[in-house]
């Protein structure tokens, strides 16, 4: 590991930052050269501090910790992401014996000098305690392995050298605080200071030091595990595994069925689904292939810290069965078998320590699946991620120190104070999750006016959505303007043909190996050609036929697989077509198309109830979409509705408000609200269809 400290770069940090004080401008630098290391820190891991002297508001001396606020990352941390605190009577509370979880966060709460910063970190006392100006702290995985070992103390002093202190695991919090406090004072010139099962603080009183020494400590600690890896093939394959027969398939059921064997019912009622992520890469598909990978995932996390992202343990699945309905079993096995331990290792604990606690969800995040790699699940596509990128450095680490010696876990105790610390619980945050949070929507013809309302609307929601067209054009479009208003991480894309089942079938296996599977299905995808059946062009009745209706089959065919292997229902919303109960001359292609597909709708929801799949309909009429996104259809038949009735656009848009009932101008929104109706299960409703059209009677359904 090399340093990154770089002159030109602080000093640009301290022009940017001008108004701040200069200590504080080079504090964000560093912290984000720690942050953006993975081998140091991931996702909000890590911690750290500078103390400066400046004047209250009364014009009195006050000497500030500015310390990392809880659950910021490192990597991207700005001004606001570090939280001023006054540092005398912080440092005056080293003198307790103890102090209550709830004191504890009131003593952090009001120590704050901007009462609107955030919380601070909960390491926050052990900065204060500590003399020197800067202070780093990271969870390094070099160093967590030497600490991992057999005798990891005799490693990490052969490693790390004379000046540097070793602590045994303290909770963090004052024990910890005082502990790092005490060893500072006792060893002279002490340089870094390693808490055993969770990380190395070093510090200096210089930004440059402080970082250097994290650099330079943790470099030791790598060469010392590579020198002694040398020579040493890290990976022993099981022997007698199958090879998959066809790896991305394998991958697509299996995340398919691992969502749904981990959905549960939440406390209001609905039901708390998961996306996946796949890891896959060479690594990963090597321990999951070994001897030791079933050992790996019962060893626990790296640092508790990590607990409530990945739980403490992972499940190993060590075959991959080639039907379905022996693959549900075996990972409904496994899955129940986590769920068994985890709910007697929590009764344990809460017994052992005669306290009371919630219990949390007892579902494991981290699947290690024999021949396809890893697969992670969260509550939102950043947990799964963050699950995904923990896990790997883990399963990485425990790899490395096999090489050196012994691998010894955290005992259960150590990973239970931290997981069920309210301090700790606190990052993961209190919110409502919004509607449809942890649903995975795909919409066909998402390159349209109607598929970006609908998707809008999804979005909204908080519905992952992965927009589909074979217009990869038009979907650019589509998604650039939806990313900027809503962030791509709950935003996919796809291009395909939905006349061609094997590229649907393709595609729903890429949309499964991305987000886990698919909860509701849009099939909106949609042609148009006016002509009188005397002059339409048989070739171009087929055409239309086989995108209205083969299309809409094709979809619909290929999603009950997954549907099937998820177990936990579903929707399949199709978007129709007023024109179904009331057909216009001249659009018979169209009309009959989509009454087809409309009757098909109909004979799926009959066929997919047994798996709890709603099938519905909604009937929008006359949706114009705007000059950004036109609507395709009236793109075709626009211009010559105006042509016969001598309207111009503006004109026609009136002339279509004026012929319904309720005189509405239809927007594609309208028809994504009927989206979400549908898909938030609302009702017992299937087989039904909604117009959204402002009231035309000749279409009510019938
Ligand atoms: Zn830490």
């Amino acid at each position: 590991m090399k340093s990154l400290f770089n002159e030109k770069e602080a000093r640009a940090f301290v022009g940017k930052y001008g108004s701040l004080p200069e200590a504080l401008s080079l504090r964000l630098y560093t912290s984000r050269l720690i942050g953006k290391n993975s081998n140091l820190v991931l996702h909000g891991g890590g911690n750290t501090s500078v103390k400066l002297k400046t004047k209250n508001i009364l014009g009195e001396d006050q000497e500030i910790l500015y310390v990392k606020g809880s659950g910021i990352d490192l990597a991207t941390i700005e001004p606001e992401g570090l939280v001023g605190m006054d540092l005398s009577p912080l440092r005056r509370l080293r003198t307790l014996q103890a102090i209550s979880d709830e004191e504890m966060d009131n003593q952090l709460k009001i120590r704050k000098t901007n009462a609107l910063s955030p919380d601070p970190s909960v390491e926050a006392l052990l900065h204060a305690f500590l003399p020197p100006r800067y202070v780093d702290h990271s969870h390094a995985d070099s160093i967590l392995v030497l600490t991992h070992l057999k005798d990891g103390e005799v490693h990490l002093r052969e490693a790390l050298g004379p000046r540097v202190g070793i602590l045994p695991y303290i909770h963090s919090g004052l024990p910890l605080a005082k502990a790092v406090a005490e060893i500072y004072e006792r060893i002279g010139a002490v340089e870094a200071i390693v808490v055993l099962y969770h990380g190395i603080f070093t510090f200096g009183d210089d930004v440059r030091t402080s970082y250097e020494r994290m650099i330079e400590y943790v470099s030791r600690a790598e060469s010392y595990i590579k020198k002694r890896c040398a020579g040493k093939s890290p990976v022993i394959h099981r022997k007698k595994i199958k090879p998959l027969k066809d790896h991305r398939s394998s991958v697509s059921r299996m995340v398919n069925v691992i969502r749904g064997t981990c959905a549960f019912p939440a406390a209001d009622g609905s039901l708390q689904r998961w996306y996946t992520v796949v890891r896959d890469g060479t690594d990963m598909k090597d321990i999951s292939r070994s001897e030791e990978a079933e050992g790996m995932c019962g060893s626990g996390v790296l640092t508790p810290d990590h607990t409530i992202r990945t739980k403490n343990r992972a499940v190993y699945l060590r075959e991959v069965p080639e039907d379905d309905e022996e693959l549900k079993k075996k990972v409904s096995q496994s899955v129940n078998q986590f769920k068994t331990a985890y709910d007697h290792t929590f009764s344990e604990q809460v017994k052992k320590k005669r306290i009371a606690r919630e219990k949390l969800d007892p579902y494991p995040r981290v699947f290690l699946a024999a021949g396809i790699g890893l697969v992670t699940v969260g509550m939102t596509r950043e947990a799964a991620r963050v699950a995904a990128d923990i896990a790997e450095h883990t399963l990485m680490a425990k790899l490395r120190a096999k090489g050196v010696g012994e691998y010894l876990p955290i005992s259960d105790s150590d990973v239970f104070d931290m997981e069920y610390w309210s301090l700790q619980q606190k990052k993961l945050g209190k919110t409502v999750p919004p509607l449809l949070q942890g649903q995975v929507a795909v919409i066909t013809g998402g390159g349209g006016a109607i598929g970006l309302g609908i998707a809008e609307q999804l979005l909204a929601h908080g519905a992952a959505v992965v927009l589909c067209d074979i217009d990869a054009a038009r979907l650019k479009k589509v998604h650039s303007i939806l990313s900027t208003k809503y962030g791509d991480s709950n935003l996919e894309q796809a291009t395909f043909d939905v006349t061609d089942f094997k590229s649907v079938e393709k595609a729903f296996a890429e949309i499964s190996r991305r987000l886990g599977g698919i909860d509701l299905l849009v099939p909106n995808a949609g042609i148009a050609h006016v002509a009188r059946i005397e002059d339409l062009a048989p070739e171009k009745f087929d055409q239309v036929m086989a995108v209205n209706l083969k299309g809409t089959f094709n979809v619909i065919k290929a999603s009950v697989p997954v549907f099937r292997r998820q177990g936990t229902g579903g929707n399949i919303v199709v978007i129709s077509s007023k024109n179904v109960f009331d057909p216009g001359a001249a659009f018979g292609a169209y009309s009959a198309s989509k009454a087809a597909a409309h009757q098909l709708s109909k004979v799926a929801a009959l066929e997919l109830a047994e798996l709890g799949v709603r099938v519905n309909m909604v009937n929008p009429d006359a949706i114009f979409g705007d000059a950004e996104v036109s609507s395709r259809l009236w793109e075709l038949v626009g211009p010559e509705r105006m042509k016969s009735r001598g309207l111009d656009p503006e004109g026609l848009r009136e002339y279509y408000r004026q012929r319904n009932l309720l005189k509405a101008r239809v927007l594609a929104e309208h028809v994504g609200n009927a989206v979400v109706f549908f898909a938030s299960d609302q009702t017992p409703t299937t087989g039904a269809t909604l117009p959204v059209d402002g009231g035309i009677p000749a279409a009510f359904p019938r």
